[in-house]
């Protein structure tokens, strides 16, 4: 099959990319700055279990300006300061990032949230990572009312479209509270991204390829993708270390990614496709290889083997 002359997102590029999909919105680069407001999560609190998902450790995605001890505005101002510095960003998106980031009253969500937005006059929206099981109708019409005049997203983690993996991972969900979840979220102006995770031993490629399938009939905007990482302090560590377990190198990882995004609905906007852990905790696997380069021997590959996104969507 030849190459369409331009791609339904409009650009050159081979895969419907975020980075794209903002500028066309913005006219500009859109930076994220990331927040600690000290939320928990109710898969280690015991609400829903003890422990935390096996994987999770949030101290290897905190940025160094991310401490909870100082306030939503202090973190955004220093965010911004070094952003600005570092990518002559001049338009902002908070990110609530680190634990579930709707585990909290209505009102507490409120103030934090209504913080933020007022914390500099260049913040354009919200990003809200959190669980599907800690979103209600409440919360969800709050977040609809924001959406008429910011650009709000909130982020669920699904990690698996398999229930025996989320068990074994000890997500505390399954696959259908994920669902319920979006049909809550979609069609109300906010945009929904949904993260999942690539690399579980006893998974393998059927399963990821099946989920570009899976995840084309949901009703979410964004994807983010990245490899299984071990990382320090997690149980994942701790069954790493007690039987070393085969992880992925980038050419088969990249090689999954290129199949998955030919299944995938070329509609869904990717925002990420690798990720990162600080070296310090980072366990395995050790690809040495920084994310820009990544995306560039993705592109080759793209390239090289004439395909693109939705390629096969069926
Ligand atoms: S839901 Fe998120 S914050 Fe909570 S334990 Fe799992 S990965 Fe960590």
């Amino acid at each position: 099959m030849k190459a369409p002359e331009s791609f339904p997102w409009g650009s050159e590029k081979r895969y419907n990319a975020f980075s794209f999909y903002q500028r066309n919105i913005y006219g500009q680069r859109v930076q994220k700055v990331t927040v600690d407001a000290g939320f928990t999560c109710p898969n280690r609190d015991g609400s829903v279990a003890r422990g935390g998902c096996i994987y999770c450790n949030n101290e290897s995605f905190n940025p160094g300006y991310n401490d909870a001890r100082k306030s939503i505005t202090q973190q955004i101002l220093e965010g911004i300061e070094f952003l600005e510095r570092r990518y002559k960003a001049h338009k902002f998106i908070v990110y609530f990032q680190p634990y579930s980031n709707t585990y909290a009253s209505l009102d507490t969500l409120k103030r934090y949230y209504e913080e933020a937005l007022s914390a500099h006059p260049d913040i354009v929206g919200l990003t809200i990572g959190t669980r599907p099981d800690c979103v209600d109708t409440s919360k969800i019409a709050y977040l609809e009312e924001l959406a008429d005049q910011y650009d709000v997203t909130i982020e669920y983690g699904l990690e698996s479209i398999s229930d025996a993996t989320l068990k074994k991972i000890n997500r505390g969900h399954d696959v259908q509270a994920y669902v319920n979840a979006l049909e809550m979220t979609c069609d109300r102006g906010i945009k929904i991204c949904t993260h999942m995770i690539f690399g579980f031993p006893w998974e393998d490629e059927s399963l990821w390829l099946e989920s570009a399938d899976w995840l084309s009939r949901q009703p979410f905007d964004f994807l983010k993708v990245h490899q299984l990482h071990v990382v320090k302090n997690t149980a994942l560590a701790a069954l790493y270390k007690k039987e070393p377990f085969e992880m992925l190198t980038p050419e088969v990882y990249l090689d999954i990614i290129v199949r998955f995004l030919e299944r995938l609905d070329p509609r869904i906007v990717i925002q990420r496709l690798f990720g990162e852990a600080p070296p310090d905790t980072l366990i395995a696997p050790h690809w040495n290889m920084r994310n820009y380069i990544l995306l560039e021997r993705l592109d080759e590959l793209l390239e090289q083997k004439n395909t693109w996104q939705g390629k096969h969507f069926k």
